[in-house]
């Protein structure tokens, strides 16, 4: 008899898990092994979500709002999300042009889904949100990479932006405040970028602020539609509950469009999962609705004392440098001067891979290397933690940099050169 053999689509062989779900599942097992594992690896909040939406959540459930919902979100969810914009952006989006999906995650999927063709190009800056280029891949499109270095403070040029562009490109992904940069992009920066996109009418933009509230710069940040209104007809926002009121969990997320780019996400929608959750849609909207957002502006001023805390620990030592993070909760911590240095096993890091590692093996942290962001030699580490858990962490990164051997010449001048633009 012949033997079953399993066939996968070339879809799902163009991709991969991603890093974080990769670092995660090494730490659960490590875990299990009985290992002192400490985690920086998540994206998410360290706080639990606030009583009054897990109250609104309950008060739902006891009403009955047990059932499907319209596939774009229940009306009073979207009206609430249109009143948050018009509050606190002062953008105007009618309920025709908001859709409710599952995290900001299914938002940039289906908008992908929705409108890309094989050839078709996503000028993606590095370092990017891991799931970007794979979403862009599952969908057919072929993410074009640029690399964004430390010197720009990680964010895109114009100069670059112009060079990226090709009568292929579809759209643009901007991500601000970025993970797993930090960085936030400055009104000139973006002035600059719309002024490029002026010139290429085909170019849709993909704003990613799901990280809106956690900044850190002395001003709240400029938002690209202010600045450059003629772009909204071609932009998608993507935001989300995820971040700003701790709500990972729930996974409710919205994109802010043309109406005919909602209405394409939407029949995506309609066939991969229909309306989000309904319990969780009526959580979100009492989090948006509530006249207290108190927990917004603590979690933010938390997030910033914990950046001072994570930027002073690293800088102090020798070998590890961060930028200053300007907004989200990671910090992308270059490790250039530790490549070429030995374990005391002798062996070289000669990439952050090796970094990350060596982290894991000796200290039990687990971070994220740089090559999983698109820019090398970085690993990243998230602050949504206490202040208890930052201290342990900061320790376990200055014993693993101290037990390392000095650098041989030959090792660093080469692995540099084999690790730089990732
Ligand atoms: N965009 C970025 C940049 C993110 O970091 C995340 C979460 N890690 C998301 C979107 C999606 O978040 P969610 O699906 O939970 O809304």
């Amino acid at each position: 008899m012949s033997r079953f053999e399993p066939v996968l689509s070339s879809r799902v062989r163009r991709v991969k898990l991603s890093p974080n779900a990769a670092a995660g599942e090494r730490a659960v097992r490590l875990k299990a092994e009985g290992r002192d594992i400490l985690a920086l690896n998540s994206g998410e909040p360290d706080f639990d979500t606030p009583e009054p939406i897990k109250q609104a959540a309950i008060a739902a459930l006891a009403r009955g709002e047990t059932k499907y919902t319209p596939t774009p979100g229940t009306r009073a969810l979207r009206q609430a999300i249109g009143a948050k914009y018009a509050r606190e952006n002062r953008l105007d989006y009618p309920l025709q042009q908001i859709i409710v999906s599952n995290g900001g995650k299914q938002v940039i999927y289906n908008a992908f889904a929705a409108t890309l063709n094989p050839g078709d190009e996503v000028v993606l800056p590095a370092p990017y949100w891991p799931s970007f280029p794979d979403m862009v891949l599952v969908n057919d499109g072929t993410p074009v990479v640029v690399p964004c270095t430390e010197a720009t403070g990680f964010k895109l040029s114009a100069e670059a932006l112009e060079k990226a562009i090709s009568p292929s490109t579809r759209w643009l992904v901007l991500n601000t405040p970025g993970n797993p940069s930090g960085a936030v992009y400055s009104a000139d920066e973006l002035l600059a970028l719309a002024e490029v996109l002026s010139r290429h009418p085909q170019v849709m933009v993909l704003l990613d602020e799901i990280y809106e509230h956690i900044w850190f710069t002395p001003e709240e940040p400029a938002h690209l539609l202010h600045l450059a209104p003629a772009l909204a007809p071609r932009t998608l926002l993507i935001n989300g509950a995820s971040k700003t009121y701790a709500m990972t969990g729930w996974r409710i997320g919205y994109g802010l469009g043309p109406q005919w780019l909602i209405e394409a996400m939407t029949v995506i929608q309609s066939q991969a999962s229909s309306g989000p959750n309904s319990i969780a849609q009526a959580a979100v909207r009492a989090a948006l609705d509530s006249t207290d957002q108190a927990f917004v502006a603590q979690a933010r001023r938390a997030y910033a004392e914990r950046a001072a805390f994570v930027h002073r620990a690293v800088n102090a030592v020798e070998g590890l440098s961060l930028r200053q993070p300007q907004g989200s909760f990671f910090a992308f911590i270059n490790v250039a001067g530790l490549i070429g240095r030995l374990r005391p096993d002798g062996r070289p890091l000669a990439t952050d891979h090796d970094v990350v590692e060596w982290l894991l093996d000796s200290q039990g942290l687990v971070a994220v290397d740089g090559g999983g962001f698109g820019l090398s030699p970085y690993f990243r580490i998230s602050f949504a933690a206490s202040d208890a858990v930052l201290a342990d962490a900061a320790g376990r990164i200055r014993r693993a940099v101290e037990a390392l051997q000095p650098v041989t010449r030959s090792a660093s001048v080469s692995s540099v050169l084999e690790t730089a633009g990732g």
